[in-house]
């Protein structure tokens, strides 16, 4: 574990010399968005994330300048899920990563144009964008001969049993909530469309950026590009969007208000404000499930290490109290 945080400073990244307070990274869980349970739905999917824009509005029209990412998990195991079903009918099937982007655009554009609706009312219409991403991995990676990402909807034992023995997939139970599918996760390395990010914000235009990690991509010795089959954690994409454009503040919204010690068990307890040596050590401890809660500590721990003011874990319902430190999981140096 101590390595996976140290990893952070082998990429080649600015460091967060001089955060800026104002600026907050706001990463959005894909099972936030589309929650266990639920239908998934286009009129629940755009409910859940209207109730999120609307404080998301809040935020900016405080004076917060906001960069927006979001996960894709149950989004993209649904659209793969639909490639599955138009192969049978003779319909030609996308690769995953491609799966990824028209992920990246579907729930892009619903945050895109909710957040867009929600400042009109706020009586502060701004220009909302979502731009589709790529992110660079090392295809000799590790990650890729251990699947550690679920993706798609829960199903049963015998369902994910099924799968395995079928179509030589990878699956696995997760964190209590029923059996998924699981992919490759490597770490981003960088961003190939960095300069438009950058562009955008400099002219206070809000982006949508990195939607579940980006299209994960390798490049060749001539810098040609070309897409890979795996899923980068959205939270440590966002963690790497927030050091390069200097963000203050990393808040990850997802469906339970905060990371918990012993989860799961008679000792579980909530974790508020902790430093972030005793973070380091609950991680190093194994305390957050790899591919959920895992990859959000960790994002949190090298967002902070690396020079950034706050990193907070909360549900998407308390964005607001959230992005200034009042509730939830909060690392501060
Ligand atoms: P998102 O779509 O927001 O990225 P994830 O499912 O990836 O959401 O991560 C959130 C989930 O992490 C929670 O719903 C919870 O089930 C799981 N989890 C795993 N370990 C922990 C922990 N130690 N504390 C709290 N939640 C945890
Ligand atoms: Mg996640």
């Amino acid at each position: 574990m101590q390595s996976q945080i140290e990893k952070s400073s082998s990429m080649q990244l600015e460091p967060n010399k001089h955060p800026d307070r104002d600026m907050i990274v706001v990463a959005l869980g894909g099972n936030a968005i589309l929650k266990p349970g639920e239908n998934g739905t286009f009129a629940e999917q755009m409910d859940n994330i209207r109730h999120t824009a609307a404080q998301l509005a809040t935020l900016i029209s405080n004076g917060k300048r906001l960069i927006i990412t979001h996960g894709n998990g149950p989004q993209v195991g649904r659209i793969f899920q639909q490639q599955e079903l138009g192969f049978r009918a003779g319909l030609p099937e996308m690769p995953l990563y491609i799966c990824g982007a028209m992920s990246q655009a579907q729930i892009g554009i619903m945050i895109q144009q909710a957040l867009h609706n929600e400042l009109i009312l706020a009586g502060c219409p701004r220009t909302v964008v979502t731009l589709i991403c790529q992110t660079l991995v090392d295809p000799q990676s590790k990650a890729f001969s251990d699947p550690t990402k679920p993706i798609g909807s829960f199903y049963s034992e015998a369902a994910a049993q099924k799968a395995m023995a079928e179509k030589g997939e990878t699956w696995k139970e997760d964190s209590g909530r029923g059996w998924r599918r699981v992919v490759p996760s490597p770490e981003p390395l960088a961003f190939p469309e960095i300069e438009a990010i950058k562009a955008l914000i400099a002219r206070d235009i809000i982006v949508i950026v990195s939607g579940g990690g980006g299209t994960p991509v390798a490049r060749s010795s001539r810098g040609i590009l070309a897409g890979v089959d795996a899923v980068v954690e959205k939270d440590l994409a966002a963690q790497a969007v927030a050091r390069i454009t200097g963000a203050g503040t990393l808040l990850i919204l997802t469906d339970v208000t905060g990371a918990r010690i012993n989860y799961r068990t008679p000792e579980e307890q909530m974790i508020g404000r902790v430093s972030l040596k005793e973070i380091k050590e609950y991680h190093r401890q194994g305390h957050f499930i790899p591919g959920s809660m895992g990859p959000k500590v960790l994002a949190a721990i090298r967002f902070v290490e690396d020079g950034g003011n706050m990193a907070v874990i909360t549900s998407l319902e308390n964005a607001l109290p959230g992005a200034e430190g009042k509730v939830g999981t909060v690392i501060t140096r």
